[in-house]
């Protein structure tokens, strides 16, 4: 069923059993597995069908740390989520993404690979994207290369048809009788049960921009509005006691270790007379065929004491690599940064900084604008591409989503304020995996590596975000660890659960959305379990 929340009346108290914040993958994903069942589901979703700016705009927020995208820019307030703008591009996390690297700080996941991997073929089948043997099959046959498996393999990145997750599931969703989607939802706080001591949630408030309020009241609700907007929810949704900070927040964990995967263009790699890499390369892939990352083989992180590294190529025109080089420097850099910052209004910040790397290096800068200008096409045999690599960030408690100290929206709620930080650890585990990388495609006699020779670390400027925001309320067993518990509901309360990246403990490099369907997977079954057989009413100072 639809329901437009502008239309609910004033003060009405909607009942439900499940009641999802959030029509993004996450959101939708739980709502339909939770179809058809005897239960029934309330999906609370702020946006409507198609764009509307008054609302895009309550996603603006303020960036202080390291350079980032407006925050109403990398994210989309509409059915189907930021989904409406994603290029499908699906992989699944590693094993080693779960263990804990005694070289890493606060990495490993509280529940194991094995446990993760029972919901690979849902995950896949729902995606419509290949089992991993046949994807590897298309890749022999596409010229996967040969490389020495202690210093580098190939991974596999595939790409599902759902290009718009709204469009996917909307007819569905909207026609299915135990399922109440409702648009134009705003939830603005979610509320303890005071009366049980706050030890769980009694009901959400809604409010819509034409100024309708109302709440819904559930036995179990589920926030999934993205790693940025759940952490700020979180935050928003200040009660006494223990919630005193915001919910789940007593330890002061909820909106820490934001993540993202660091995305650089970094070094160069030729490839031998005769030898074709187009399977690594972007620009090349065919259709919804599998293409190759060069990834790093976990003993050869442990050897080295880095980070997940993956790599995919893109072709250049055929100049000397030095010059490609130079569009990777820190004068390059920071100009580009600037610009960039200029363009969005985002002012000063770093402009000191920027100007001293442009000034430093007027050679490089002049080579590398030389290098970007537009000229001839990539001809057939262009051996030359500059390698972007995707990276896992470690985790890192500084790097956090905050409540802006005065800003608010239209609905009168405090602005997210983001201060994403990166570590010395980051950019050293791209710089060595690019070594790396050269190590093994010279070893396999396939190419060589050229690396910036502007000083051994990459430049700040030079690393951006990917559009995966993870990490601000992250899963532990202990709630003196993580906001949510392994099961994902929030330490501390009853029946309140997040869905999507911002669960995620550690990181990797794949891209998120297929661990976010995976996740939204597991917890339907758990919630389809859970009202099977309720658990006993908790109340407050009862260890949960
Ligand atoms: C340009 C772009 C390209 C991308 N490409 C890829 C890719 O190829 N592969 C990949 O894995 N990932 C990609 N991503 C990331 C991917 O889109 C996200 O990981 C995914 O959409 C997150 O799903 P989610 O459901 O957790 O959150 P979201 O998609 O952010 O959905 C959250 C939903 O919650 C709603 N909402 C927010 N606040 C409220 C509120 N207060 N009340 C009610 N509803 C609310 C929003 O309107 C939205 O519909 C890309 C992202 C972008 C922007």
């Amino acid at each position: 069923m639809l329901i437009d929340a502008r239309s609910v009346a004033p003060g009405d108290e909607v009942d439900t059993d499940v009641c999802i914040i959030g029509a993004g993958p996450a959101g939708i994903v739980l709502a339909h597995e939770l179809s058809n069942g005897p239960w029934r589901v309330c999906l609370l979703e702020s946006g409507a069908v198609n764009p509307e700016p008054a609302t895009q705009a309550l996603y603006r927020g303020n960036v202080v740390g390291h350079r980032y995208y407006a925050l109403d820019d990398c994210r989309v307030r509409r059915f189907g989520g930021a989904a409406n703008r994603w290029g499908g591009w699906c992989r699944a996390l590693d094993p080693i993404d779960f263990e804990t690297r005694q070289w890493v700080p606060d990495s490993g996941w509280p529940v194991s690979w094995a446990e993760i991997d029972r919901y690979t073929a849902r995950t896949r089948a729902l995606l419509q994207i290949r089992s991993e043997a046949e994807a590897r099959c298309v890749a022999l046959e596409r010229g996967e290369g040969r490389l020495p498996a202690d210093l580098m393999t190939t991974g596999l990145l595939q790409f599902s048809p759902l290009i718009n997750f709204g469009d996917a599931f909307r007819e569905a969703l909207f026609a299915t009788p135990n399922v109440t989607v409702m648009l134009h939802a705003n939830v603005s706080a979610i509320e303890p049960d005071q009366r049980g001591g706050g030890a769980s949630i009694e009901r959400v408030r809604v409010m819509t921009l034409n100024g309708r309020r109302f709440t819904v009241r559930a036995s179990v609700f589920v926030l999934a509005t993205g790693a940025i907007e759940n952490a700020r929810m979180l935050l928003l949704s200040r009660g006494g006691g223990a919630h005193s900070n915001g919910l789940g927040n007593e330890h002061d964990l909820v909106g820490r270790y934001f993540a993202e995967h660091p995305h650089v263009r970094y070094g160069v790699l030729e490839a031998a007379e005769g030898v074709d890499l187009g399977f690594y390369d972007e620009a090349q892939r065919t259709g919804r065929d599998p293409m190759g990352w060069f990834v790093l083989p976990p003993a050869a992180m442990a050897a080295n004491r880095v980070l997940a590294f993956s790599a995919s190529l893109r072709q250049r025109r055929h100049l000397s690599p030095s010059l490609v080089l130079a569009t990777q420097s820190s004068g390059f850099a920071a100009a580009k940064s600037l610009v960039d910052a200029v363009a969005r209004g985002r002012g000063p910040w770093r402009m000191g900084n920027r100007l001293r790397a442009m000034a430093a290096e007027p050679l490089r800068l002049a080579r590398g604008t030389v290098a970007r200008l537009p000229g001839s096409a990539v001809g057939p045999g262009a051996r030359l591409f500059e390698i972007k690599v995707r990276a896992e960030q470690a985790p890192n408690r500084e790097s956090r989503v905050m409540l802006d100290a005065s800003a608010t929206d239209a609905l009168g709620s405090r602005v997210a304020t983001l201060d994403w930080r990166l570590s010395e650890i980051d950019r050293v585990s791209v710089r060595k995996g690019v070594q790396l990388l050269g190590e093994a495609v010279a070893a396999a006699g396939i190419g060589r590596v050229y690396l910036p020779d502007d000083g051994d670390v990459v430049p700040w400027d030079a690393i951006g975000g990917g559009w995966h925001q993870m990490g601000t309320t992250r899963m532990a067993s202990s709630p003196r660890a993580g906001v949510v518990d392994p099961d994902s509901r929030v330490h501390g309360l009853a029946n309140l659960y997040v869905a999507g990246s911002s669960v995620f403990p550690a990181y990797g490099f794949a891209n998120p959305t297929y661990s976010i369907v995976l996740l939204a997977l597991r917890l339907a079954d758990h919630l389809k379990a859970r009202i099977a057989a309720p658990p006993p009413a908790v109340t407050a100072g009862q260890p949960s």
